[in-house]
């Protein structure tokens, strides 16, 4: 009986595949990827059975992504069916903002397959690192562009907030692979219920090659409409320190707001 394993790429193409990773990579029988293609050439290298899953994708403004996402996961599911290890990797972390792993490791469970995810390095654990951010400092708010948007979602301004997907803000035909200033205006506007239009965002896009640096562009948040975006942007919007003490908690421990400095 096949057991799925699905695993992470990283963001670095070569320096963030884990021994852990390579191990499982080893032992397959079929091998799936999701990555950029410098990454896919050079895990080709190693693996020249590969099956490349963005082939799955269509145009820009043609498939809905949804439809992809299934088809990819069954590409993974099928073998699996058919009695073989399967290793689907993906890149950064297959489980943050990923679709296709979650579905298809509760799928192969419900089919009484045995599938694990082994963790890897995701986007925001280079921005962390990149960018000199820690969330334990301010705490953090993590959400994807578009649902940020589209719901009523809250927002605290005083945590550092992370938003996923910038490049395709406001798309809700899932089937583009840009945006629009519009529409990134429409995202501003939102976000001016809680920042002034000067308050300083960051657009960030680790590297991908170890032979580039990553992107780190600064600009007041009313700027956003008139910047450039990739699929791999994030925005990331550094906190407002401006917290009020809760006084009636400091009461509860018997301290007042002095304790704090
Ligand atoms: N699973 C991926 C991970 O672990 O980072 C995230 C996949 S999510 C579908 C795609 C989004 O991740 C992009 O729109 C962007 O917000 C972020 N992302 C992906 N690659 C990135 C990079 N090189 N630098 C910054 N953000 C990136």
């Amino acid at each position: 009986r096949g057991k799925l394993v699905i695993t992470g790429f990283g963001i670095q193409l070569g320096r963030h595949l884990t021994r852990r990773v390579e191990s499982e990579l080893d032992k397959a029988d079929v091998v799936l990827a999701m990555m950029d293609d410098f990454s896919l050439t050079w895990l080709k290298g190693k693996y020249p059975a590969l099956i490349d899953l963005s082939l799955l994708y269509g145009k820009d403004g043609e498939k809905d992504r949804r439809q992809t996402y299934r088809e990819m996961e069954l590409a993974i599911l099928e073998p699996l069916r058919a009695g073989k290890n399967v290793c689907a990797i993906f890149y950064g972390h297959p489980g943050v903002f990923a679709d296709v792993p979650h579905a298809a490791i509760k799928q192969a469970r419900e089919e009484g397959y045995e599938a694990i995810m082994e963790p890897a390095i995701s986007a925001d654990a280079c921005l962390y690192a990149d960018l000199g951010l820690d969330p334990g400092m301010s705490g953090l708010q993590s959400y994807e562009a578009t649902q940020f948007l589209v719901y009523q979602r809250p927002l605290d301004p005083s945590a550092l907030v992370v938003l996923w997907q910038i490049g395709v803000v406001g798309d809700l035909t899932c089937t583009q692979f840009h945006t629009y200033s519009d529409r990134v205006q429409a995202l501003v506007t939102k976000l001016l219920r809680w920042y002034e239009p000067e308050h300083e965002v960051i657009l960030y896009e680790a590297a991908v090659l170890p032979i580039e640096g990553h992107r780190e562009e600064r600009l007041p948040l009313s700027e956003l409409p008139n910047a450039s975006f990739k699929t791999i942007t994030t925005l990331v919007i550094p906190p407002k320190l401006e917290w009020l003490a809760d006084h009636e908690a400091l009461a509860s421990l018997g301290v007042t707001e002095d304790a704090l400095l």
